[in-house]
């Protein structure tokens, strides 16, 4: 659908082309109107190369990119782009560009969150302090992290604050010092080991600008017009460097301080607020603001609540919401009960209601202010036939189907993991009681006599030499030890990938689902699915991925909501989605759920303020780049900090309720988590309350207190011995109420040196010899067309852009796997649960298109197949999408969710081919083969095929071999060719770039 411009959107493209900011409140179009500015721009005779836009995550990089695509379709038709880009990207094309000034060379590996911490973890493992606490490593290591990521944003150093410090330092200085001199060790080893990190990459660009004025004067005069998406959520470090590179040049920043929700992670109000002295006109005086407050997603008693929420908000930008003259009916509903497991039942019953009056369940979305609610009500919702699934990949790890799946991969990486192991045997594959550990850590304590101590796997290891085991839990825990060393044999050489999948399949997960009710499977082979996707498409930023690498970047997505670590990916599968407000910014639903809404939880007390009194990871005023005065007077100061705090839970309310389109339920219950009191509504549900249109229940009375897990009041507890149930027992244990008899922090490390040695000990009968080097088929082909591609893409990896058409592939696969792997006919009613959208106007629905086919109706022989082929010295390693058995020989298929292309791809198929034809994936493979391409993408399926007998199959060989020869010892030369249009790497390669814009100077002379 077109949708007319509104006046306020039109002022803003007519702008003349000069210093603008931009105040777009809620759902008022901001994507829109930037790509109407830029395409107005163009239109007005600016060269497309000349405009560039800024925005935060690669997600909004491309919907904006794709957005300028649709509204110039003329230049996308030539092959034309504006340039669009993250603002770290940004900052590191001109880093590769010009680097070398600033000592960075272009080979330089950027690492991040995860990469960051594993580095930061292993310094810390050597340090000694005096102030801080050690005993905690988890929290220093935040800690360190939390205090880098603040120096990054005032582009200052660990040196810097060193050299701040008072001649006598209080405790928290003391602190501060001592984690500052750990960073400074982390700055070394970084430098050590050619290392950048996401801090530094701005910090670099900021300094090359300053020193050499004449690289930022040919930058300046590259651009026309600037866009910055966001800028309410920019640092000050980026504001300095935005500053310095476009001081003069018309540039327009589009932004809602009413939606800062990211100023924990560095955002700084200032900057919006500044915006017009920051960037004058060119006569110097201030530049103008323009405002969009005509918002075309809510109706009106959304918009009523959003602005009342708004009105909490303290500053003056504000754009009250108003609603279009065809916004949709809306209602607002406000509900009490005594418990959560009341208030979880009474959200179903409403979702259901809701879906038989005709919205999808792929159209609601419950909305949490803390990850801790979403895992506990999403089982409770499921429990009342709710399809869910999380959004956020952190909550993810929550869900019942992930959570043994990460217990295992924490396991295989790190055998000491206690909580890991012990979640693995008391889950629903062995289901031990922790009676049947005791003997296990009394064991541990005194292992045949001799005084040492052993951990928990070790004494699973020397099952025979435990006493007291009941005869059930020994034989169970002996299927666990072999299981165990199958995986850890496969954890040593498999990709990250197949490990995972291997693990879920080692633990039958897939039958055990198929044995649930419909709901409750759906949502978790949603959540295995994605989780197995998560270890697919997870890149570090240094390196091959490793399972220690994955687990980190867990872990980092598990510590906060950044955007840019965890992107979520909003599916168009039919279940109601799950997810913290945090990470619903950008997204919108017809429905949406804000539970919870109890005093303290949504607004949140504040755990820690950001006050470099109080705090070490606080920096002190003298060395911020944006002025925050606070006062001296201790309660003054309090009063001030107390003030930004609520500020910014408000915003983040105001984030929540503009979400929903036509229905806003908001609910809590008195005896919420496990609060010994009452509690009391939230000041948020009160103002919902104010505004309800559909007054929704209210319990007065709180009654009793229920079982301290009331969300799990819907789950049996199965073990007598543990009154409060199994889960109630683990969280004690885990959480230290409870500790596990025998095994102490000493007994952890001595047993983890055994275990080490037990594995040398291994390792003396087979001299394990190194690893050979994979090549991914993907590789492969990277590597025929652009050997420097296939380096920046495969051995000094470089970030990538997951553009929505990998999303769309991911998605694609993913169906046709879960069709073939349930045996659903096309026609069964559980294929509505794939009853996809197209991801975009243009492309067809590629999973209606592929269940017409006749690949829908066969079951393949083989399905998602691994192979690993030793070829030239190295293994070539590769995932077939699926293989038909014919009367004639196998028939060797790749899916694709796109259009045909031409020329096909051969090469895939034939190293598929040769990896068949060798056994690699079959010990009994056909002497004939096809290999055949189908695309889905045009709304019917389009077939390429070839057959390949034993003579071409020789052939390839030879011809693959040699390819594989040159991976491994490269040179990686730049080989341009059209195959640079598509390539992520085009912003950092000088060859690819100068090849395109001759090619679009040759087609543009050539039009004329
Ligand atoms: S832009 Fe072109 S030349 Fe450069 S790496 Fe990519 S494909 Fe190769």
């Amino acid at each position: 659908m077109i949708v007319r411009p509104s006046p306020e959107q039109e002022a803003i493209v007519a702008h003349p082309l000069e210093p603008l900011r931009v105040v777009a409140g809620a759902g008022t179009g901001k994507t829109t109107t930037i790509a109407l500015r830029l395409a107005g721009a163009v239109d007005g005779g600016l060269d497309p190369e000349r405009a560039l836009g800024l925005t935060f995550t690669n997600k909004a990089a491309e919907e904006l990119a794709d957005r300028l695509r649709t509204g110039l379709p003329q230049l996308a038709a030539a092959g034309r782009e504006v340039e669009v880009l993250t603002y770290h990207a940004f900052a590191w094309s001109l880093l590769v560009e010009r680097g070398a000034h600033v000592g960075v060379e272009r080979t330089a590996t950027i690492i991040g969150p995860g990469a960051q911490r594993q580095l930061l973890a292993e310094l810390l493992r050597d340090t000694t302090a005096r102030h801080l606490d050690l005993t905690a490593p988890g929290i220093r290591l935040s800690e360190a992290l939390l205090l880098a990521r603040r120096l990054a944003d005032h582009l200052r150093t660990p040196e810097d604050l060193l050299a701040a410090a008072p001649e006598e330092p209080d405790e928290v200085w003391a602190r501060r010092l001592e984690l500052a001199e750990l960073l400074r060790r982390y700055e070394e080893a970084k430098r050590r080991l050619g290392l950048l990190d996401h801090g530094d990459l701005v910090r670099r660009a900021v300094r090359l600008v300053s020193e050499h004025p004449d690289v930022a004067d040919r930058i300046r005069r590259r651009y026309g017009l600037v866009l910055l998406d966001e800028y309410q959520d920019t640092d000050p470090g980026q504001r300095r460097l935005l500053q310095l590179l476009f001081a003069g040049v018309p540039v327009t920043a589009v932004g809602d301080p009413d939606q800062a929700i990211y100023e924990w992670r560095g955002a700084s109000p200032t900057n919006f607020a500044a915006f017009p002295r920051h960037f004058p006109l060119p006569d110097g005086s201030p530049a103008p603001t323009l405002r969009l407050g005509l918002n075309r997603r809510s109706g009106p008693a959304i918009l009523a609540v959003a602005n009342a929420v708004q009105g909490r908000i303290g500053g003056r930008d504000h754009v009250p919401l108003r609603p279009a003259p065809d916004a949709p009916t809306a209602s607002t509903t406000a509900a009490w009960f005594a418990t959560a497991a009341e208030e979880a039942a009474w959200i179903a019953r409403r979702l259901h209601d809701l879906r038989a009056d005709g919205i999808p369940w792929r159209e609601m979305a419950v909305l949490t202010r803390r990850n801790r609610e979403l895992a506990e009500l999403g089982t409770a919702l499921v429990a009342h036939g709710v399809p869910v699934h999380d959004v956020g990949a952190a909550d993810l790890l929550r869900r019942p189907a992930v959570a043994p799946v990460h217990a295992w991969l924490r396991l295989l990486a790190d055998p000491t993991d206690t909580p890991a192991l012990v979640a693995v045997l008391l889950g629903d594959r062995w289901r031990l009681g922790l009676a049947d550990l005791l003997p296990l850590a009394h064991h541990g304590r005194h292992p045949s006599g001799e005084d040492r101590r052993l951990d928990l796997l070790d004494v699973v290891e020397h099952l025979d030499e435990v006493a007291g085991l009941r005869p059930d839990a020994r034989k169970r825990l002996d299927e666990f030890r072999t299981l165990y060393r199958r995986l850890l044999a496969r954890s040593q050489d498999a990709a990250l990938e197949d490990l995972v999948v291997d693990v879920v399949e080692a633990l039958d997960l897939w039958t055990e689902i198929g044995a649930l009710d419909e709901t409750a499977a759906r949502s978790a082979r949603l959540d295995l699915h994605r989780f197995v996707e998560l270890a697919a498409s997870w890149t570090p930023l240094v390196g091959r991925p490793s399972l220690p690498g994955f687990l980190a970047h867990l872990e980092a997505l598990d510590e906060g909501a950044d955007p840019e670590l965890d992107a979520v990916a909003p599916s168009s599968e039919d279940a109601v989605a799950l997810l913290t407000v945090h990470r619903a910014k950008g997204l919108e639903w017809d429905v949406v759920v804000l539970p919870s809404l109890v005093d303290g939880v949504f607004p949140a007390r504040p755990r820690r303020h950001d006050d470099p009194a109080g705090d070490p990871t606080a920096l002190p005023a003298d060395l911020r780049l944006d002025p925050r005065p606070l006062p001296e007077d201790p309660r003054e100061r309090l009063a001030v900090l107390r003030r930004a705090h609520a500020d910014g839970e408000w915003r983040l309310a105001y984030v929540a309720v503009t979400r929903a389109r036509r229905f806003l339920l908001a609910t809590g219950s008195a005896w919420h988590a496990d609060r010994r009191r009452p509690a009391k509504p939230s000041e948020l549900f009160e103002v919902v309350a104010e505004h309800e249109t559909d007054p929704g229940p209210r319990t007065a009375e709180a009654g009793p207190r229920p079982s301290p897990r009331p969300w799990h009041d819907v789950l049996p507890a199965p073990d007598p011995l543990f009154p409060d149930g199994w889960r109630a027992a683990l969280g004690d244990l885990l959480e230290g109420r409870r500790p596990l008899e025998g095994v102490d922090e000493t007994s952890l490390a001595a047993a983890r040196a055994d275990f080490l040695a037990l594995l040398a000990g291994l390792d003396d009968d087979v001299p394990a010899p190194d690893p050979p080097p994979t090549v991914r088929v993907g590789g492969l082909v990277l590597l025929a067309s652009c050997p420097l591609r296939y380096r920046w893409a495969e051995v000094e990896r470089l970030p990538r852009r997951p553009g929505p058409w990998l999303r769309a592939g991911i998605d694609f696969h993913r169906r046709i796997e879960l069709h073939h792997r349930t045996g659903l006919a096309p026609d069964d009613p559980e294929t509505a649960t794939y009853d996809l959208v197209a991801e975009g106007p243009h492309l067809a629905d590629p999973f209606r298109a592929f269940l017409a086919s006749r690949f829908a109706r066969h079951r393949p022989v083989h399905l998602e197949a691994s192979f690993e082929l030793p070829l030239a010295g190295v293994h070539l390693r590769g995932r077939i999408d699926a293989i038909y058995e014919h009367d004639d020989g196998w028939e060797i298929v790749d899916f694709k969710s796109g259009r045909r292309r031409r020329p096909e791809p051969w090469l895939q198929l034939e190293a598929y081919a040769l990896a068949v034809g060798s056994g690699a994936v079959d010990p009994r493979p056909p002497e004939e083969l096809t290999i055949t391409f189908a695309w889905f993408g045009g709304g019917e399926v389009e077939e390429a095929s070839r057959r390949l007998g034993p003579d071409e199959l020789a052939a390839l060989r030879g011809r693959i071999e040699r390819l594989l020869s040159a991976a491994a010892d490269g040179p990686f030369e730049a080989a341009p060719g059209e195959g640079c249009r598509d390539c992520d790497f085009v912003a950092f390669c000088p060859e690819g770039r100068a090849f395109l814009t001759a090619a679009d100077r040759r087609r543009r002379r050539g039009r004329e």
